[in-house]
């Protein structure tokens, strides 16, 4: 297959760094590639502990969705190593995952940068809505930051490769059920209408400064709270007029939800509406 080859890079390029975190699979590290133009990139070396050729394929299946991909908010594969110990090499994000940054940052990070934040992964979210391709696991924790004025969505492991019985059993304590969709949860339904509602979620992760949505409740809680028309409250420092949007995107009806351009057009104005009122 052609766009494998394109990405098939040798073990000898690579150099290996310290340990960035765990993934599912096994250890994620820091590194270096040299590329056939003999460029030096930093990179992000995700590794398979289980050489089972069954978790292997699982594992190989996040970075063939990913070679199909190109967009500047989305994490960008570098390539993969097929022979044992596989590896998938990725763009290397310096500062980490979204959710600690903000941790990190919150007492200097603008509502200005916040709503940036949230247009970036919209538009990486509506480029995959124009590929029918839904994500079905957005959160803070999958979007990684490049830099103080850009993020990326990471992560299309697990959720999208994996058949629907399978992810059920394989991660039942795993499913990000305070994220999903009232129609996900009741019949595991993940549409891009499924993938506006989670966006909704991540956003309000965003101006809550990673706070764990619906943290007060119990996952068994959540689904009968949001059919008795219950939903996450105004963070502090989330605009009124995005928080109406964010309401839009938790309507029940699905058909309801507006669509991820949508949701470009009016966070864009609302970007640039923070903008002048911080004076910049
Ligand atoms: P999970 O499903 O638990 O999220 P995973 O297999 O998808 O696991 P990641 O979460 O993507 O693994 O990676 C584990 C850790 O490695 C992340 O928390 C992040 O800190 C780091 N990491 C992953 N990819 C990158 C990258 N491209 N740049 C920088 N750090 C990264």
């Amino acid at each position: 297959e052609d766009s494998g080859e394109k990405h098939r890079i040798s073990r000898d390029d690579v150099v290996v760094g310290r340990i960035l975190g765990e993934g599912f699979f096994g250890e994620v590290h820091d590194g270096v590639y040299k590329s056939p133009t003999g460029e030096r990139i930093c990179v992000a070396i995700k590794t398979c502990k289980d050489f089972s050729a069954e978790v292997k394929e699982k594992f190989l299946s996040e970075a063939g969705l990913m070679k199909n991909l190109d967009h500047p908010h989305i994490v960008r594969l570098i390539g993969v190593i097929e022979v044992d110990p596989v590896w998938i090499v990725m763009e290397l994000l310096e500062h980490g995952e979204l959710g600690s940054y903000l941790l990190q940052e919150q007492y200097i990070l603008t509502t200005a940068t916040l709503t940036l934040y949230c247009l970036q992964i919209c538009k990486a979210l509506a480029y995959l809505e124009g590929l029918n391709m839904v994500h079905r696991d957005i959160a803070v924790r999958n979007v990684l930051v490049a830099s103080p004025g850009c993020v990326k969505l990471g992560d299309f492991g697990l959720s999208r490769y994996v058949d629907e019985q399978e992810y059920y059993k394989a991660s039942v304590s795993r499913l990000p059920i305070k994220w999903m969709a009232p129609e996900s949860i009741n019949f595991r339904r993940f549409t891009t209408a499924s993938d506006v509602w989670m966006f909704g979620v991540c956003a309000w992760e965003t101006f809550s400064m990673a706070q764990q949505p619906f943290f007060w409740l119990e996952n068994g809680q959540v689904i009968n709270q949001l059919e008795s028309g219950v939903r996450l409250p105004k963070p502090q420092q989330c605009p009124p007029t995005v928080y109406s949007l964010l309401c839009r995107c938790w309507a029940y009806e699905p058909h309801a939800r507006p669509s991820f351009s949508q949701l470009v057009c009016f966070l864009s104005e609302s970007h640039r509406m923070e903008l002048e009122q911080e004076g910049r």
